[in-house]
């Protein structure tokens, strides 16, 4: 039998759970000596059409998949979210567990260790149960997990749920380490619903689920988090701080891969035209405008932010999935004014090429919804941003950005085009310089950490170390 690592990687069946989770199978392929076989569900294997160039890259990687329980047509976008966890559950559960017990029985290489994904715990209870070491991978900020650790804490307290007529900017006690920080608007969306609510109870019951994996891996750098890190590092025998990946991919790979991960990883296919465009603005002049893989919003908001875009006379390039509007009848006339300021300033396209985006030196800005990949990157690149934050741990990264990191401005639960208008001026051109001092100082500590000697690159390696003792 071969006796060289073998690591399962079960990534939830999600854009920003996929891409840093094939960012870390291609870094342990990278080694040469790790074989990793990386689990998507049918329905997203059969939409990531680039994986195959993946594998000639690396040879010792290879995609396999299972299915996620639901019909080919289903939507499985956000609104259906608790009918996917729910049949995740119900029939991916036993697939995953006959998988990995024939490749235990059966494979010439059995699967050494899973790094299952932080929401995907009946991986962490499965390769328990057949006696295969297990590391959780949690996609989320810090500060997000720490905070979904304290919602126990925040229960006992009476502090949950945050009701939709309470004082939204009265600060929350009982997540330590963001005292004096965190208001109610703050808190991870869930805590906007009842508890009893399923998608509370599965983010409740996944996050302590997680504590009984042999050890963590979060996408993001100790200098960025260390305060919160610390509130975290007594729940876990062992935090592997390896982000941001995108970055420790291009400083461990280098020119190997293509400079972003996206084309391998990416469920949608990303238009290209918009580099050509980019091109031919000023320098820093692009205000960029994507809301990640999920965010859906009313045809409402949708024209709020239209119309600041247009109104803050910046240019703009918008990446709006067509899928984005969560009430959109039919084709509804576009207002003049629109048209023409998107004509002479902007540009739409269904899906970007993020990472080059905001590593075009014409983008200035990026309007985002803080998610976590979105933030890292933006780090990464440099570019300071506007948070509208939706779900997940968004409400919490956009505090961080811009009441601790000071990289950005945070809008929050306003969408009105006066907003948006003045956040992008201000962020453009009068509040600029301050948060710019911030945003290279951060930058470079994302740069630092993932070289050599720093503390990415160094855990990184400690992780693979780990994963060799077999
Ligand atoms: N992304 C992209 N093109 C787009 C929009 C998003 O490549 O037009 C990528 C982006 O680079 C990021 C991921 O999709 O890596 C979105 O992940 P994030 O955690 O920011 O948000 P989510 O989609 O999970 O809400």
């Amino acid at each position: 039998m071969d006796q060289q690592p073998h690591v399962l990687i079960l990534p939830f069946p999600a854009q920003g759970h996929i891409k840093p989770m094939v960012g870390l199978a291609a870094l342990l392929c990278h080694t040469g000596r790790i074989h990793v076989t990386f689990l998507n569900t049918d329905h997203n294997h059969s939409r990531l059409t680039h994986l195959q160039a993946l594998s000639t890259l690396f040879p010792t990687l290879h995609f396999k998949s299972i299915s996620d329980g639901l019909p080919t047509d289903h939507p499985r976008t956000l609104q259906f979210f608790p009918e996917l966890i729910s049949s995740i559950k119900s029939v991916t559960k036993p697939l995953f567990r006959e998988l990995l017990a024939d490749s235990s029985r059966k494979s010439e290489r059995p699967v050494t260790c899973v790094i299952a994904d932080g929401i995907m715990s009946f991986a962490i209870d499965v390769a328990k149960e057949l006696g295969v070491r297990v590391i959780a991978f949690r996609t989320f900020s810090a500060c997000c997990l720490w905070s979904y650790f304290c919602l126990p804490n925040l229960i006992q307290e009476g502090q949950l749920p945050v009701g939709a007529d309470e004082d939204m900017d009265m600060m929350v006690a009982g997540v330590p380490g963001m005292e004096g920080l965190l208001r109610r608007r703050d808190l991870p969306r869930i805590c906007r619903i009842q508890l009893n609510d399923p998608l509370f109870q599965f983010f409740l019951v996944e996050t302590q689920a997680m504590t009984r994996a042999s050890a963590l891996i979060l996408n993001t750098f100790d200098d960025l988090e260390a305060s919160i890190l610390s509130h975290l590092a007594p729940l876990f025998s062992k935090i592997y701080t390896i982000g941001p990946l995108n970055a420790l991919m291009r400083s461990r790979i280098g020119d190997g891969v293509p400079r972003s991960l996206s084309t391998f990883s990416n469920l949608w296919e990303a238009d290209n035209s918009c580099m050509a465009w980019l091109d031919s603005q000023p320098l820093g002049s692009v205000v960029y405008v994507s809301f990640g893989s999920l965010a859906i919003m009313t045809r409402g908001f949708f024209m709020e932010l239209w119309h600041g875009l247009v109104n803050s006379g910046k240019r703009f390039l918008w990446a709006i999935r067509r899928d984005t509007l969560s009430d959109a009848k039919g084709e509804q006339a576009i207002p003049v004014e629109l048209q023409e300021g998107t004509k002479e300033r902007g540009l739409l396209v269904d899906w970007a090429p993020q990472e080059e985006v905001l590593a075009h030196p014409s983008t200035g800005g990026f309007l985002t919804h803080s998610g976590w990949n979105s933030t890292l990157e933006s780090i990464v690149a440099g570019v300071p941003m506007i948070c509208w934050p939706q779900i997940g741990d968004q409400q919490i990264n956009s505090r961080w950005v811009s009441e601790v990191w000071r990289i950005g401005l945070d809008i929050k639960d306003t969408c009105d085009r006066s907003t948006v208008e003045t956040m992008i001026r201000t962020l453009m051109k009068d509040g600029r310089e301050e948060i710019m001092m911030s945003m290279d100082r951060i930058a470079k500590l994302a740069r630092d950490c993932v070289g050599q000697g720093g503390s990415s690159y160094h855990n990184l390696d400690m992780l693979i170390e780990d994963i060799g003792k077999i």
